[in-house]
């Protein structure tokens, strides 16, 4: 289903009246987490004074280590679900477990499937019988075809409005947290008619380069970008090396 040979057109996405695949590129920036309201507050005042319509941000986190922030839960749901509409934003943000789908659709436009969750076969269920988009984040490890098996896991169940996301891949690199596989971009449009956006964040895990990963995810044909943002990163409770401040996000957009 989610193959070209199925459908040759491009699937447009819409998140609320923002298409997600179209002719236009779309921007999705917010915090690695929601820590609280003040905080997303002021990412959601300069995304909406720039002109983004999307924001993320993380309320379950999933840590590497058990000690770290695990994330608001529900509560940091009804945090994005306020501030977005004071804002006029959607929102996107990642569940991790199947019986929380319900839940969140209450205060979601997007439910985000981390990487770690890529092949969590119940939770792809789930969301398949969710009537909302879902974005769908590159395994670690994960090929292409498994990617895209993932992808045809949720559209099987009915729900067809699938955004994919490259978020880099597990290799001996170090300089880098992941790498990002450009070749994922051109491959993916190619073998699917879903929207693909590339995670500058991640996919580097750090600030420095942002610009020209960003231009070359654009140029390769990806439908937008998702990049991380803080008001303070150096304080931030999780991702606190690659998040850049508001005025970098200002200066990303402006040079892209
Ligand atoms: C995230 O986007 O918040 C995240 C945890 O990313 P990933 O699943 O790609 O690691
Ligand atoms: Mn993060």
């Amino acid at each position: 289903l989610v193959s070209r040979k199925r459908q040759s057109k491009d699937t447009v996405v819409m998140v609320g009246d923002v298409p997600v695949g179209g002719e236009q590129n779309v921007l999705v920036a917010g915090p690695c987490s929601v820590e609280s309201e003040e905080q997303v507050r002021q990412v959601a005042q300069t995304m909406s004074k720039l002109g983004f319509r999307l924001i993320r941000g993380g309320a379950y986190k999933p840590r590497t280590s058990p000690y770290d922030f695990q994330g608001l839960g529900e509560e940091g749901l009804k945090i994005l679900r306020r501030v977005a509409d004071e804002f006029g934003l959607k929102v996107v943000s990642e569940i991790v477990h199947p019986a929380d789908i319900k839940m969140a659709t209450q205060y979601v436009d997007v439910i985000q499937i981390g990487a770690r969750n890529m092949q969590n076969f119940e939770l792809l269920k789930v969301a398949g019988s969710a009537r909302i988009p879902v974005l769908l984040k590159r395994g670690l490890s994960a090929t292409l075809e498994e990617f895209l098996f993932a992808a045809e896991y949720i559209v099987s169940r009915g729900n067809t409005q699938v955004i994919l996301c490259e978020r880099g891949i597990r290799t001996f690199e170090k300089w880098t947290r992941n790498t990002l596989d450009i070749s994922a971009v051109p491959i993916l449009k190619q073998e699917s008619h879903l929207p693909v956006l590339v995670d500058i964040s991640h996919s580097t895990g750090r600030r420095d380069i942002l610009l020209p990963i960003a231009k070359a995810a654009l140029a390769a044909g990806a439908n937008g970008i998702m990049v991380e943002t803080h008001p303070e990163p150096s304080v931030a409770l999780s991702d606190a090396q690659q998040q850049i401040d508001l005025k970098q996000l200002e200066a990303l957009l402006t040079q892209l």
